[in-house]
């Protein structure tokens, strides 16, 4: 009578066991497979240009992830989470940020020209930022304004690192809240951390065109932004309309595929003569 009863206990014990296996040995899996393609070179930086709503000039880029894989090229949508799983997202944000600094180099950038990079706070407490952030003013010029995205949910943890941040400022670094308005927080933070920038979040400007109460709360956040004495940048602008609503508003600067989408570092540099 308990021959059944064991072969069942022991069948569930191999079956965990294999389960087990296997939830431990993937992540490492795609950790190697990260690993690997940034050895190869294969995380890529993309510039979006930051673009004033009254002149169309480039003031700026944005630099954005692509996993450059062979033929394809991939959005960090796809696999932004096995990078953090990986613990590769700090070397990679560095190889980001230096492959944007010798890619740029020789291009003549405007005047205050903001450099944005997304950082999680982790990486903003990474101790080779600093060094970085120097390199890159060192090799690009005073001219060219290091910018740090955060997203709101992230500020929290960033109270511990008071010091790093009087190093990043005292370079000329610039913090920027990414997507903003989509978090819970408290709005505390904004003072406390000297945050130069308000990132509105896409969803925003979405609703200029749709939904009257998005634009209630997008009315809200710039009136809050310009009290505040923050500069405005507006994403995701798709439309004339959008733009024209945004530049009336007296947001500061806008990105999105209305002036143009994320595109390789040396297309960004052909380009930006023209709209510099
Ligand atoms: P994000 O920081 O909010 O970046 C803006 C996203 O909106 C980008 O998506 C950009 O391509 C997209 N976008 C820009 N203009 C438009 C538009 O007009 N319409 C629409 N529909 N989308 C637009 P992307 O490049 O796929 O990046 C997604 C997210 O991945 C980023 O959101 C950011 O949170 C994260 N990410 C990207 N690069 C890095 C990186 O180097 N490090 C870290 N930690 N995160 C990154
Ligand atoms: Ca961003
Ligand atoms: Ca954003
Ligand atoms: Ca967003």
């Amino acid at each position: 009578a308990y021959e059944p009863m064991l072969v069942l206990l022991v069948l569930v014990g191999l079956f965990g066991a294999w389960g087990a296996y296997h939830w431990m040995s993937l992540p490492r899996a795609a950790g190697e497979v990260i690993e690997r393609a940034r050895a190869r070179g294969e995380f890529v930086p993309y510039l979006q240009p930051l673009v004033s709503p009254l002149s169309g000039r480039w003031l700026g880029a944005e630099v954005l992830m692509r996993w450059h894989d062979g033929d394809h090229v991939l959005a960090p949508g796809a696999f932004i989470a096995a990078v953090e799983q990986s613990g590769c997202l700090g070397a990679i944000t560095r190889d980001l940020m230096a492959a944007t600094t010798t890619g740029l180099a020789g291009a003549r950038l405007p005047e205050g020209f903001h450099l944005a990079f997304n950082v999680t706070a982790t990486q903003l407490a990474d101790p080779a930022l600093p060094g970085m952030c120097r390199a890159l003013r060192e090799r690009l010029g005073d001219a060219v304004v290091p910018v740090l995205e955060l997203t709101e949910r992230e500020t929290f943890d960033l109270a511990g690192h008071g010091g790093q941040l009087a190093e990043l400022f005292a370079l000329g670094v610039e913090l920027a809240i990414d997507d903003f308005g989509t978090g819970q927080s408290s709005l505390s933070y904004l003072s406390e951390l000297h945050v130069h920038t308000l990132k509105i979040d896409r969803a925003f400007v979405d609703s200029i065109e749709r939904d009257s109460l998005g634009k209630v709360v997008l009315d809200a956040v710039i009136e809050l932004g310009q009290r505040l004495g923050l500069k405005l940048v507006a994403e995701g602008v798709e439309t004339a309309a959008q733009r024209d609503y945004l530049a009336a508003a007296g947001v500061d600067v806008l990105q999105g595929y209305f002036f143009a989408r994320p595109m390789p570092l040396s297309d960004f540099v052909r380009q930006l003569p023209a709209h510099a």
